[in-house]
């Protein structure tokens, strides 16, 4: 922190409030701020805002989710309460007519997922980029923050030096810098260090929303394999961590798809630890005596087959023999000669297909980041520091992250919200936010 020190004197710029980030949370954080009467400065690395924007919700952007804000936090596994105050001053619904306003038309989908009615998550960005250009937000592409200036106490921010050198000055600075998660989109880890080295604690950080890798080497041969309706368990040392029913997917390295997504918010801590037991339900809808009557039925419809084609009409080709193999039969057995111990260590696997879960994929991969700035230090009214005046965090860059369904950007406009508006409050131009 000490080189953080004396660094106010030359200046290039003074303004109100810098906004570090034009991702979702920096921009919904510059518009506030400048409504409410700040003379806002965004600066942004990429060589366009919003680049992660483009990419959510296979580029039409699920902006949202059009749940009641009660079960907003349902979906919150870590640090939910933090969002309270930010998630109903500016809550989903707040979200949804905000985009309307700004001109952007909307749908909901299945899950209450909100959408941008055109299908492209472009118009989110335009809409965004629009607003700030309407209330004079000044907007520098292509500029990297390199670190933040403090005060000579060291409990006052003074603004941002940036990479090459240039200080600028201001009363409030927000870190909206993002991640780790998709890095190539610009979000590399800054906020962290921005944190760390003006004295915030950051929690252990890793990879979430992001497939499983998984130990049995059979899996392999059902890459590509989509399963729906199926119930995925996973299981830590004493209890169930995850079970839920949808779509998985098998790829080269284990599984993915939105139930694996989901399993993996809530086995971080324990993932962390050792590897995971998990099972598919191949066939929820049948308890194993009818799933026994079932196979039988297929035995008498295909008499004098073998095991391996006879089983065709009952999973999908690629999984016959994986299954087959699991269960210990030899696959060109006619089902006649099929015995009830065999027939029941067929059910066993269909009904706890065994996974063993080694570990999570990289951040590459990860459509979130878990971990980030302890929300002890910041207030969850306004975002700011409480180590740090003047300094705000919004976004990704907090220690908070929800599951899929639009819920992590609702985090990132609700929290970008509350912070710029404290933010023209701090820097002296807003007796009364939220002003509008
Ligand atoms: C593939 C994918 C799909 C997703 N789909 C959805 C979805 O449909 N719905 C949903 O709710 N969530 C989705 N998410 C998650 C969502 O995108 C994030 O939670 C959200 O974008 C986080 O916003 P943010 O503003 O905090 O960070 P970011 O969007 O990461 O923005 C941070 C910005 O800061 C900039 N920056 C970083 N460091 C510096 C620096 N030193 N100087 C200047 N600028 C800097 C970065 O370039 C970046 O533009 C998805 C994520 C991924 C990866």
């Amino acid at each position: 922190m000490g080189e953080q020190r004396a660094m106010m004197k030359q200046t290039d710029q003074t303004t109100d409030v810098i906004v570090i980030g034009a991702g979702a949370a920096g921009m919904m954080a510059a518009c506030q701020a400048a409504l409410c009467g700040a003379r806002v400065l965004l600066l942004e690395k990429n060589e366009k805002a919003g680049k992660k924007i483009y990419i959510t919700g296979k580029g039409r952007c699920n902006f949202t989710n059009a749940c009641e804000t009660e079960d907003f936090f349902e979906n919150v596994p870590q640090n939910a309460s933090f969002l309270y105050s930010s998630v109903y001053s500016f809550d989903p619904h707040a979200v949804i007519e905000w985009f309307e306003a700004h001109g952007v038309r909307t749908k909901i989908e299945r899950g209450l997922r909100a959408f941008p009615q055109s299908d492209h998550a472009s118009d989110i960005t335009r809409c965004l980029e629009k607003e700030m250009r309407r209330l004079g937000v000044e907007i520098r592409l292509n500029t990297e923050v390199e670190k933040l200036l403090l005060s000579d106490s060291l409990n006052e921010v003074g603004g941002v030096c940036l990479k090459g050198g240039a200080r600028l000055l201001s009363r409030c600075v927000i870190v909206a810098a993002g991640g780790l998660s998709y890095p190539s989109t610009g979000s590399t880890g800054d906020g962290y260090r921005f944190a760390r080295e003006t004295g915030h604690t950051v929690g252990r950080l890793s990879p979430s929303l992001v497939p499983f890798e998984v130990q049995e080497e059979d899996i392999r041969k059902l890459q590509g394999l989509s399963l729906k309706n199926v119930v995925f368990t996973v299981y830590g040392r004493k209890q169930k961590l995850f079970r839920e029913m949808g779509e998985m997917m098998f790829t080269h390295f284990g599984v993915t798809g939105p139930l694996v997504l989901s399993a993996s918010a809530r086995v971080q801590d324990a993932i962390a630890a050792s590897s995971l037991q998990a099972q598919i339900d191949l066939k929820p809808a049948l308890p194993q005596e009818k799933l026994d009557a079932r196979i039988l039925r297929e035995f008498d419809s295909n008499r004098n087959r073998s095991l391996r084609n006879a089983l065709r009409g009952l999973y999908p080709s690629t999984l016959v023999p994986v299954i087959i193999e699991r269960a210990g039969i030899d696959p060109e057995k006619p089902v006649h000669d099929v015995t009830a111990a065999e027939r029941k260590a067929l059910i066993l696997h269909t009904k706890q297909f065994a996974l063993t879960i080694t570990a999570l994929r990289g951040f590459g991969e990860a459509v979130i980041t878990h971990g980030g700035v302890s929300v002890r230090q910041i207030d969850p009214g306004t975002m700011e520091s409480k180590l740090v005046q003047g300094l705000f965090f919004a976004g990704e860059v907090l220690d908070v992250d929800a599951l899929t369904g639009g819920f992590n950007l609702q985090i990132a406009w609700s929290t970008g919200h509350a912070a710029g508006a404290a933010a023209a409050e701090r820097a002296g131009r807003c007796s009364s936010p939220p002003c509008c």
